[in-house]
């Protein structure tokens, strides 16, 4: 069955965590230790470099403990350099005998990709989002956390693992992606401290941030596409703008990477809320972001979708139009909560 908007805003979020975070993680620690069958691990639709990052570190972490992982992954272009051959599947129809089913930074089952959920003997959830449904034998859910690829930092920790750049690289990449590179108000001492260690673990930190900002020449041509589309609604407070099928067209075959398009019209002066609108198939996926305390996470929320208080997303089953009149409904209904006024 699945969970209404009204549930979810009521019942399902939860954005305060565990209590027992450090339990949580040994009962993991414990069950990978253990675990002597193949571990397929999964990570959330548009992998994100939270979710390959993290998905990565514990995959490379588990082999050199000797374990049989599979990643089923299908990455954005520009987080290939990560990647060693081989080392992500295609998807898989289904799992194999006796497999560990680990689920990283994936907010709702629905949202898993590369495998299916059913089949697995056990099921781990790792992840961030205050939206989760805490699925899973063990879950552990800790929306104070920047990045699943710093619970992963916490649980090859637990682990006691001999740490190596190989699995240092991916792990900080979680965290900096999911942090805008350290500049978001997630950004805890707790993170800088985590940060700290991976770079003593050996990562070439500048070359890392560096090749993060690499984009193709074709992700240029989009931008400037969509940038063209930019617009200010709600007196302001909006900033919007949308990726048509058609500039895909025009652009001709080429991967999409366009993640961090929303993060770069949320900076307008006066806009406490950025939308961008990505038609795909006849639905419209949306990416939003807010200035705390509105919340990006109650628009989405209130559309379908979930994520974080300041960053989520949702689709909504209609073309761009409709999308955006949806999305300027749920978005004034938030602003109102917090005392914006619209003339009628
Ligand atoms: P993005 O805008 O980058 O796609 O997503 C922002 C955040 O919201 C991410 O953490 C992502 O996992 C989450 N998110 C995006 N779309 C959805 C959705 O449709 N449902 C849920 N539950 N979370 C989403
Ligand atoms: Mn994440």
């Amino acid at each position: 069955m699945s969970i209404s908007a009204n549930d979810r805003a009521n019942n399902r979020v939860d954005n305060r965590g565990e209590t027992d975070y450090a339990d949580k993680l040994q009962q993991m620690a414990a069950l990978l230790r253990e675990w002597s069958g193949p571990i397929v691990i999964v990570a959330h639709v548009d992998p994100d470099g939270d979710a390959l990052g993290s998905s990565l570190a514990l995959k490379r972490a588990l082999e050199a403990m000797g374990k049989t992982v599979v990643l089923p992954m299908d990455p954005p272009r520009f987080l290939e350099f990560l990647l060693r051959e081989d080392e992500l599947s295609d998807p898989l129809d289904t799992l194999p005998e006796h497999c560990l089913l680990a689920v990283l930074d994936v907010a709702d089952r629905s949202r898993i990709a590369g495998a299916p959920y059913d089949g697995a003997e056990r099921v781990i959830n790792l992840d961030h989002h205050g939206t989760n449904d805490r699925f899973g034998d063990v879950s552990c859910v800790e929306p104070s956390k920047a990045a699943t690829a710093q619970m992963v930092k916490d649980l090859l920790d637990t682990m006691d693992i001999s740490w190596s750049p190989d699995i240092a690289t991916p792990c900080l990449t979680g965290i900096l992606t999911d942090t805008g590179t350290l500049r978001f108000s997630n950004t805890t001492p707790d993170v800088l401290q985590t940060v700290a260690d991976l770079i003593g673990y050996g990562v070439d930190y500048a070359e890392l941030t560096d090749r993060l900002q690499w984009r193709h020449p074709d992700y240029y041509k989009l931008l400037g596409k969509v940038m063209s589309t930019v617009e200010f609604p709600l007196g302001g407070l909006v900033s919007m703008a949308r990726l048509t099928e058609q500039m895909r067209e025009e652009i001709g075959p080429s991967d999409d990477d366009s993640d961090d398009f929303v993060g770069l019209i949320r900076y307008a002066e006066g806009v406490q809320v950025a939308i961008l609108l990505k038609e795909r198939g006849g639905k419209t996926k949306l990416s939003v972001r807010s200035r705390a305390p509105v919340s990006a996470q109650a628009i989405c929320l209130a559309l379908g979708g979930g994520g974080h208080v300041v960053a989520a997303g949702a689709t909504i089953e209609a073309g761009l139009e409709k999308a955006r009149d949806e999305a300027l409904k749920a978005t004034r209904n938030e602003l109102e909560k917090h005392g914006y006024t619209f003339e009628a």
